[in-house]
C-alpha cells in the first residue's frame, strides 16, 4: 500500500517565538504535533522543511524585501521548535520559499497523498503546496488550515482561498 506523506513546513523557533513569531504560530504547535503522531501511528512518512539562511541574508532578494534576519543556520532561531526538534524524519533545508529538493524527492516516490502543514500559510506553505502540485499533478494535495498560521490572520485566509482555487484541498482539523 502506498504511504501518505506529511510535509511539516518551517516549524522553527524564529517563526514561532523568535524574530518573526506570532501568537497564531504558537497556537498551532500542539495540533501539528498531534498530526505528526497520527501519521506515524499509521506508518506514514513525515518530513520537515527548514528555512535556512546565511549571515548574508540582508543582501539577498528575500532580505531586501523582508529585512528581518531569521533562520540563520546554526542559530537558536533556526532550530525546530522545542516540541518538534526531536521528531525523527528527513530535514529539507531551503534558502527559498519552496523546496526544489523536497519536490524532486517527493515526485520520485509513490505517495497516496501529500498533506502540507506549518508556517507561514501565506509564504512557505502555499509555495510548497503549489510546487508539489506542479511536480505531482495526479497526487491529492491537502492543507489543514488548523495546522497552519500566516503572517496575519487575513493573509492566512487569503492564502487558503488562493490554494483552493489551485485545487489544493483545504480542510479544517482533518
Ligand atoms: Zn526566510
Amino acid at each position: 500500500m502506498m504511504k501518505r506523506l506529511l510535509v511539516v513546513v518551517d516549524m522553527q523557533k524564529d517563526f514561532i517565538d523568535g524574530s518573526l513569531g506570532t501568537a497564531e504560530a504558537e497556537q498551532i504547535v500542539p495540533a501539528v504535533k498531534e498530526k505528526i503522531a497520527e501519521y506515524r501511528k499509521a506508518g506514514d512518512e513525515v518530513v520537515f522543511t527548514m528555512d535556512t539562511h546565511s549571515g548574508e541574508y540582508l543582501q539577498t532578494q528575500e532580505g531586501r524585501k523582508l529585512p528581518v534576519p531569521h533562520c540563520i543556520k546554526g542559530s537558536a532561531g533556526w532550530e525546530l521548535c522545542e516540541a518538534l526538534k526531536d521528531e525523527p524524519g528527513q530535514r529539507f533545508e531551503k534558502g527559498t520559499f519552496g523546496s526544489r529538493k523536497l519536490a524532486e524527492w517527493a515526485a520520485a516516490q509513490e505517495f497516496a497523498s501529500v498533506e502540507v502543514v506549518g508556517l507561514c500559510t501565506d509564504i512557505c506553505v502555499i509555495s510548497n503546496a503549489l510546487l508539489l502540485k506542479a511536480f505531482m499533478p495526479e497526487t491529492p494535495i491537502r492543507v489543514d488550515a488548523s495546522c497552519c498560521a500566516g503572517v496575519t490572520p487575513q493573509s492566512h485566509a487569503n492564502a487558503l482561498e488562493a490554494m483552493k482555487m489551485c485545487q489544493i484541498e483545504v480542510c479544517e482539523a482533518c
